[in-house]
Order: structure tokens, then C-alpha cells, then sequence
């Protein structure tokens, strides 16, 4: 059997990063009381009001093919959100929808990428991104975000091989570290992308997991918006992480591609999914505050827990995740996570799932009821503190 080589080297050879995952996953199947921190999925699925609306959707014959960029309706009112949220004028014409974050993330380096071309991402990242680029056939390399900067990208890690790359995948606030690009750091990024000629693509999945500050898009920037593609979704936002509906902003002639590619490949979003979406945008940003907030408790919680009993937490304004710096136990990310699922029984995923930049940490999900995750804070600060003595 002749496989292609672009399919092959996907993952780059090495772990996919979800090791810990699938082995939690199978001791859960076997019986065990395992606590599960690993991925980013909330534990109140979507909303009742939503799946009405889906099911009505449905019901009412909306079962067929849909439209392929999305139906005028749902356009508009992403473009609406966007506008509402950057303040920069988004119409239908800059708006596709498209069956996931990671046909987003695929499609917008199709537009970026030519095969043999380089595609730049941050690191540490959320774990997909590396093959991602490689499934469009560009090499993907990394930039590092350092420890020592709170994990905002610096410029002469980004000009490094700027001059010799096409893109360069951002994602703020960001999966893993929770960390929002300061104002700083996205002129820096926009600086770079004007300087080398980039494409930008900006994930911008966790814009409703911010828990200080406001949200800055590189859209905002001006000249911005004709070399920027944006990635959103209410997976986060509207807890449908299963309704695989997400949209990508951009130019209007990037979107008209974008829209023959989705043509050619998945065409479309399921329309009962696209009304349950345009329902789920109707509620407005209340809506999405509601969805976050537990995770707006659990992080100023468990962070404060932490902090009090002397555990490095990196310091974070977003998201549903809390990074935890485990370097003095003189353990990896890897190993430490192995041990406490298997000495523990709770599974948070190591920093080196996420990248070279992530060694040495932790990325906690804030994902169940808040009495189990402070039990599984505990363990975890116990256990940091036992290795950390044992180690001075
Ligand atoms: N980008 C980031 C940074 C993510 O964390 C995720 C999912 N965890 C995605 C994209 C993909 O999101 P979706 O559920 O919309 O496919």
C-alpha cells in the first residue's frame, strides 16, 4: 500500500501530544475514578434553549445541503459580533463557516501556504497546530514563546525566520497558558507581519474566556485586515464544542476561495447547526458570559490556592486552563503528569504536549464541579511540594 508522505509525516514523527489523554480515557473505560483534566471541554454541555432550536431546525426541514459559506443570516450575525467586539466593520462578504476549528485552522493555511512554503506558529500551542501546517504540505516551525516573558512572543524570536516564512499561526488568549497577547506584543506581531510580508492567522476561539482586560484582535490594526485571518467559534464561547461549527473573517477574495475549498471538500455546515448557531449569537454576549463564569470562579480559585501554598502558577488573565510551572521537582511535564495518574488517579496534560516552550509545566483544565477540582488542587500542590523537597 503506498500511503503519501503528507500524511505520514503529519505528526512529525513523534507523539501527537494526547498520550496522557487516551491513557486516562482508557482507565476511565476500565472502571477507574480518574479525575479528568485534560482537554478543554466544559462540563455543562450546550444549552437546553440550544438544542431546541437545533431540533426545531431540523424538524422544520432544514436537513438538506446548506449553503457552503454559511446561510446570509448566520453570516451577518458574526459579522455583527466581530464588529460589536473589535470595533472593526465586518460584513457577511468577509465571513465563512466552516465544521470545526481544525477545518478553520486547515482551510486558512491552504490561503497562507503554498507546498515547500513555511508556516510559522507559537509555541507552546495548542497541540494540532505543527501538523495542521504540514497537512496543507508547508513546514511548520515554531517560535518559541519564552517562560522567562510570561509566554508573550518576543520580536527576534519572531524575525528569526520570518524573512523565509509565509505565515504565522497566533492564538490569544491563549490554549495552553492562558495568557492574553499584550498590546506590546500584538505590535510586535503586526510589525513583523507588515516587515516579512505574512500572513497572519489569529485563533481567536477563547474571545470569551477573558477574565481582565479587553480582547485585542490584529484586525484592530491598521492595514491589517487584508493580510489577517481570523478563526472563532462558540465552541467555547456557547459550550457546542460537539455542534463542529466555527468561522473564519477575512478579505472578501480569501473568503470566495475559502468558500470553493470548503466546496471541494466538506461542503458546509449542517443547516439545522447554522440555525441553532444564529440562535445561539441572538443571545448576545450575556449569554457567553453566562457560560463562562465557572470558569472565571474556578481560575481565580485554583490560581489562589496554589499561589497561597508557594506552587508557580503562570500568571494568566483567560481561558479555562491554569499552567503550572513543576520545574523544581526536577521532574518533566511528561513524567510528572505520568505519576500523578498513576499514583493519583487525576490526568492534567504535560507542558511538552504543547511544545518545547511548555517543558517543565503543567496545563490544568478547568473542566469539573469545583469541589473535585480543589481536591485534585491539593493532591497536585502535595505532590509538587514532596518531589520540590526531595529535589533541593
Ligand atoms: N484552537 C484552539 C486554541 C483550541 O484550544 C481548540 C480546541 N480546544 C480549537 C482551536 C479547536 O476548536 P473547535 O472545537 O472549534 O474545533
Amino acid at each position: 500500500m503506498k500511503i503519501s508522505k503528507r500524511i505520514q509525516g503529519l505528526t512529525g514523527g513523534g507523539s501527537d501530544g494526547w498520550d496522557i489523554y487516551r491513557r486516562s480515557r482508557a482507565m476511565i473505560a476500565d472502571g477507574k475514578d480518574v479525575i479528568e483534566l485534560t482537554i478543554g471541554e466544559h462540563d455543562r454541555r450546550t444549552e437546553p434553549e440550544i438544542l431546541t432550536a437545533m431540533y426545531e431546525a431540523a424538524l422544520g426541514g432544514h436537513t438538506g445541503y446548506s449553503s457552503i459559506p454559511g446561510i446570509s443570516e448566520l453570516r451577518d450575525a458574526i459579522a455583527v459580533r466581530t464588529t460589536e467586539r473589535t470595533g472593526i466593520k465586518t460584513e457577511r462578504e468577509n465571513i465563512l463557516v466552516t465544521p470545526g476549528g481544525q477545518a478553520a485552522l486547515f482551510a486558512a493555511h491552504m490561503v497562507a501556504c503554498d507546498p515547500g512554503d513555511t508556516g510559522l506558529f507559537i509555541d507552546p500551542y495548542y497541540a494540532t497546530y505543527p501538523g495542521t501546517i504540514r497537512a496543507v504540505g508547508a513546514v511548520a516551525r515554531p517560535v518559541p514563546a519564552r517562560a522567562r516573558f510570561g509566554f508573550q512572543p518576543q520580536w527576534d524570536d519572531i524575525a528569526q525566520d520570518a524573512g523565509s516564512s509565509q505565515s504565522l499561526l497566533i492564538n490569544s488568549p491563549n490554549n495552553p497558558t492562558g495568557v492574553v497577547y499584550s498590546e506590546d506584543t500584538m505590535n510586535t506581531i503586526v510589525r513583523a507581519a507588515q516587515e516579512f510580508d505574512l500572513w497572519l492567522v489569529s485563533d481567536e476561539v477563547y474571545d470569551s474566556q477573558l477574565w481582565s482586560g479587553t480582547h485585542l484582535s490584529p484586525r484592530q490594526w491598521s492595514d491589517m485586515t487584508e493580510r489577517t485571518l481570523v478563526v472563532g467559534s462558540v465552541s467555547k464561547s456557547n459550550s457546542m464544542t460537539g455542534s463542529r461549527f466555527v468561522w473564519i473573517i477575512g478579505p472578501e477574495e480569501a473568503i470566495d476561495h475559502l468558500s470553493n475549498l470548503s466546496t471541494h471538500t466538506n461542503y458546509g455546515v449542517p443547516g439545522f447547526i447554522q440555525d441553532a448557531a444564529v440562535f445561539a449569537l441572538s443571545q448576545g454576549p450575556e449569554f457567553e458570559d453566562r457560560i463562562a463564569k465557572p470558569f472565571r470562579r474556578r481560575h481565580a480559585a485554583v490560581g489562589e490556592y496554589l499561589m497561597s501554598r508557594q506552587v508557580k502558577v503562570v500568571p494568566s488573565t483567560a481561558s479555562m486552563y491554569l499552567m503550572v510551572d513543576i520545574r523544581s521537582t526536577g521532574l518533566s511535564g511528561e513524567e510528572f503528569a505520568n505519576r500523578l495518574l498513576d499514583d493519583h488517579l487525576i490526568a492534567v496534560m504535560p507542558g511538552e504536549s504543547f511544545g518545547a516552550s511548555g517543558a517543565g509545566h503543567l496545563r490544568i483544565a478547568l473542566t469539573i464541579d469545583d469541589e473535585r477540582l480543589m481536591t485534585a488542587a491539593a493532591k497536585i500542590t502535595d505532590m509538587i511540594q514532596a518531589l520540590a523537597s526531595e529535589a533541593a
